[in-house]
């Protein structure tokens, strides 16, 4: 979608700070990360949430957001992580390209929840 800003930045029209990526997928750092190494997981392909979501691209993206909480944990040892999806407006959506939110947590006062 030409005015989806995750699609921009899948073709590499926009900059993200890239953590991973596959023919399907792709891992970049939140652009106002919550905690330290928040990231978010999205297919490339444009779905707007989980409500056209398929199940092979489902599957793809649950494929790797294992191992990227598993980098995550290497690389910050965060005591924790919260897996979160917002879909549509009323539940928080902002952007509308599916997106799985990774969330380290370290402890009282992380800044998340
Ligand atoms: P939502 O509210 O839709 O669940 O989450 C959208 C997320 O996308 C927000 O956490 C927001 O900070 C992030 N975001 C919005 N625009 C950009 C961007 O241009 N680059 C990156 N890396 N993250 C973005
Ligand atoms: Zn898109």
């Amino acid at each position: 979608m030409s005015d989806c800003i995750f699609c921009k930045i899948v073709n590499g029209d926009i900059p993200a700070a890239k953590v991973y990526e596959d023919e399907h997928v792709l891992a970049f750092l939140d652009i106002s990360q919550v905690t330290k190494g928040h990231t978010l997981v999205i297919p490339k392909v444009h779905k707007e949430n989980i409500f056209e979501l398929t199940p092979d691209v489902a599957s793809h993206v649950f494929t790797v957001v294992p191992k990227i909480a598993n980098a995550i944990k290497k690389q910050f040892a965060p005591i924790g992580l919260n897996l979160l999806n917002n879909n549509g407006e009323q539940a928080g959506q902002t952007v509308f390209h599916y997106h799985v939110h990774l969330i380290p947590r370290y402890g009282k006062g992380d800044g998340f929840g």
